[in-house]
């Protein structure tokens, strides 16, 4: 994950920041403390304006936090696991999650985000009419709160893929027809096609009304949009076509044994760049102990090498699921996804034939799919 700040975890799930959203913060906190709050209540000291705007650009990151973490624990409560959210300029377009396997998940995991949205637009609505006319600092603060957090549900529950309304879309379509495939496909249609309007929209203001930035910025929301539509269409695609391929056409044949003994350094130097293997496993007098992959060396820093044992950093064969050869691709990807495990060997006659790595699946996935197969 190039180009994202970790922010540590919320209820065990991953948050990071995508360096984007310093460059917005900058924005949103200039614009408030040097044209907005002093432009609408003039007369407060310089300081005030600062202060204030600051605390509201604070506020309204964790707006987008909570509407995030709102998806992150339905989606929970509803069988669909989240490692981790990286949070993008619009918040709330890139959920990493896993795709709901069922309508009602989706539909609900979906709309949490912008009622939790709406929420708090309420909240912050009620501060202030509260505060209005008595402190009106806070009350200044409040006013673009409930609305930047109205807005943001509002533009999230426009129907187009990947945006949420989108999904909430999708999983409608999904709901009567029953077609997954079909249904995303209208919906991510929908998203291009509202991506487009808004290019269009932003040309239209550039050039009718003159006003260039207004316009530019929403040509580049809509190319935003566009762009994220037609990405998760892919996606969608990838994973079916994962359907026409069994575990014995996607996996690692041919894993080295090697010692539970074994350092890390010996196994790099012995197999891993010499051999080009990407697996091992880990066993002892002819019984399995564990597997490894490159992952989990990439867990070890270099400088620990010589001193780290292959059974420190291995999967242990009680912490591992099986496969066999001719279960299909896909079903292992979301066993993997639900699991939270990266790697499941394969077994045939009570023998280990090979190795399924995430890893390799992705880029099986990847390869396949520029390839146009
Ligand atoms: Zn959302």
């Amino acid at each position: 994950m190039g180009g994202a700040f970790n922010l540590g975890r919320v209820f065990g799930i991953q948050f990071r920041l995508d360096y984007t959203w310093f460059i917005i913060f900058m924005l949103i906190t200039t614009s408030l403390s040097w044209q907005l709050f002093p432009g609408s209540y003039p007369g407060w000291p310089w300081l005030l304006y600062w202060v204030i705007g600051i605390v509201t650009s604070l506020l309204f990151f964790a707006s987008v936090l909570a509407h995030e973490l709102a998806h992150s624990l339905v989606g929970r409560i509803n069988g669909i696991p989240i490692k981790s959210i990286t949070l993008f300029i619009f918040g709330g377009i890139a959920h990493m999650t896993k795709e709901a396997t069922r309508p009602g998940a989706e539909f609900k995991m979906a709309a949490a985000g912008p009622a939790c949205s709406l929420a708090i637009g309420g909240l912050f609505a009620l501060l202030y009419l509260f505060t209005h006319g008595r402190i009106e600092p806070i009350a200044a603060m409040a006013y673009w709160l409930a609305y930047i957090n109205v807005a943001l549900a509002i533009f999230n529950l426009i129907p187009g893929f990947p945006l949420d309304g989108g999904r909430v879309f999708r999983s409608i379509l999904w709901r009567v027809s029953g077609n997954y495939k079909r249904s995303t496909r209208i919906a991510t249609r929908v998203g291009q096609g509202v991506g487009y309007l808004f290019i269009m929209g932003g040309i239209l203001i550039m050039f009718v009304l003159h006003d260039w930035l207004s316009g530019l910025w929403l040509a580049f929301i809509g190319w935003f949009l566009q762009n994220a539509a037609s990405l998760s269409y892919r996606q969608v695609q990838w994973r079916e076509g994962l359907h026409r391929f069994t575990v014995l056409e996607v996996m690692t044949a041919d894993c080295p044994v090697v010692p539970p003994t074994a350092t890390v350094n010996q196994l790099v130097q012995g197999y891993a760049f010499t051999t080009g293997h990407h697996c091992f496993l880990v066993a002892e007098e002819g019984r399995l102990m564990g597997i490894l992959t490159l992952h989990n060396i990439k867990t070890v820093s270099q400088p620990d090498w010589s001193v780290t044992q292959v059974k420190e950093i291995m999967t242990p064969v009680d912490k591992l699921k099986v496969t066999y050869p001719d279960q299909d691709a896909l079903s292992i990807l979301e066993q993997m996804d639900e699991s939270n495990i990266n790697q499941m060997p394969v077994v045939s006659e009570g023998r280990v034939i090979g190795l399924i790595a995430r890893d390799n699946l992705i880029r099986f996935l990847r390869i396949r799919s520029q390839s146009g197969g």
